[in-house]
């Protein structure tokens, strides 16, 4: 029978006047009706996942700071501070405040986190170690392609819609993830005057990322693509999600400074201590965020601010070895599965920490650098397979010769 003599079983438009008929055992249905049934089904899976309370082990702080430890290479402070903002966060989502009870009307406010420090130095680590043990959504999201809706560029929603998508669609447990938003002191207001001609792109932003911080029901569009007005909207409630910011704040060492000398005239000057000027961070405080250009309320709204120590030569060389899944013992790893043993020279650690700081390649320069020297080792290697086991030891010689041979000048960071 051709589409043209059918009917379509569920809304009775007939064959001819459809664009698809899609047949069955006794039944037909048109394109219309399978869109519509598409959408019915979301929605049901929607509101269920909804009325689904997902659990979560309450860590203590020490425990999420004992982990940390296992990834994260020093950073105490910021450990510490996100230990217990963390740890404060969740017991607040499990607590019920009992009913009936007048006097009992103190709603903990959610504590999101503000973190300084440069870049490469354990920001986004810290968040993604952080969400990875509580096992709740995570998602990264970079504040400098942000804009003000109606501009070209992301909304502020499109956060949400790429959490939504991590939390596989699952709404109440994209409600309680965990956002780290990079790069938050490019959209800082470009003059510390606010009377000054508006900047557009960096205030606007910023008011825009209030609304989703302080906690508010969000229109999403799923798919994450382009708004239009027929399609539906997936609302995502921000109230339990946990925002950590981050961001290099170039230059903030200045406002710092010169916030601690103005208090360092006024009374109480002799109080105040020396000041560890190798490490200006440490003095961090939120009135510094604001001379730098985040809106009041947007500092406000970041209750929990901490910094990051830059990476020593010490720390570098701990970053190569210590934490659990570090680089060396990726490589231990992936030789061991070609039945190969790597033994690697200590003086090569060493070897690679000086080039890191000599390129001012930082943390993320270790991996690059390691990749530059194991390139041909892990070429050759897998061909030349051998049933008994056997070693590879990496000397000095080797790393310099294949460092030396290959373009390290391509990492060089001006
Ligand atoms: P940021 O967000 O501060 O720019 P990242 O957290 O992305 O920096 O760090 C980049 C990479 O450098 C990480 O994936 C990690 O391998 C390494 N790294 C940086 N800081 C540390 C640290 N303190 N401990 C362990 N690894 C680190």
């Amino acid at each position: 029978m051709s589409k043209e003599n059918r009917k379509c079983s569920f809304c009775g438009r007939d064959g001819k006047n459809v664009d698809m008929l899609i047949s069955g055992v006794g039944a037909h249905i048109c394109e219309r009706c399978v869109e519509q049934a598409n959408l019915i089904v979301s929605e049901e899976r929607t509101v269920k996942a909804k009325n689904k309370i997902p659990s979560f082990k309450l860590f203590k702080p020490f425990e999420i700071k004992k982990h940390l430890d296992q990834y994260v290479i020093g950073q105490e402070d910021a450990k510490k501070v996100l230990s217990v903002a963390v740890y404060n966060h969740y017991k607040r989502i499990n607590y019920s405040p009992p009913k009936n009870n007048d006097a009992d009307d103190v709603e903990i406010e959610k504590s999101n986190i503000v973190m300084v420090g440069e870049t490469g130095t354990g920001k986004t680590l810290l968040a993604r170690t952080i969400a990875k043990m509580m096992q709740v959504p995570f998602c990264i999201a970079d504040a400098t392609v942000l804009t003000e809706a109606g501009y070209v560029g992301e909304d502020v929603e499109s956060i949400l819609a790429r959490l939504l998508q991590v939390a596989d669609y699952d709404v109440a447990a994209a409600e309680r993830g965990i956002v780290f938003i990079d790069e938050v002191d490019k959209i800082a207001r470009k003059s510390d005057n606010p009377s000054i001609t508006r900047d557009v792109s960096g205030e606007g932003v910023q008011q825009a990322l209030l609304k989703l911080l302080e906690g508010a029901s969000v229109n999403v569009p799923p798919q994450g693509g382009r708004k239009h007005p027929e399609q539906k909207m997936i609302q995502v409630n921000t109230q339990n999600i946990l925002f950590i910011c981050g961001g290099a704040f170039d230059g903030i060492d200045k406002k710092i400074i010169s916030r601690l000398q103005a208090n360092a005239i006024g009374y109480g000057a002799s109080k105040s201590g020396r000041i560890d000027r190798e490490n200006i961070l440490q003095y961090v405080a939120p009135q510094d965020l604001k001379s730098y250009g985040l809106i009041p309320e947007l500092v406000g709204r970041l209750p929990v601010l901490t910094y990051l120590n830059p990476l020593d030569r010490e720390a570098l060389r701990q970053i190569l070895t210590e934490p659990r899944n570090s680089l060396v013992k990726q490589y231990v790893r992936l030789f061991e599965m070609d039945n190969i043993k790597l033994e690697i020279e200590q003086d090569v650690y060493n070897y690679i920490v000086d080039k890191a700081i000599e390129f001012k390649l930082g943390a993320r320069g270790l991996r690059s650098i390691c990749e530059l020297i194991m390139l041909d080792a892990m070429f050759d290697i897998p061909s030349s397979q051998k049933e008994e086991t056997d070693t590879f030891i990496l000397t000095l010689d080797y790393a310099r010769n294949k460092l030396e041979k290959s373009r390290l000048d391509r990492l060089r960071v001006a």
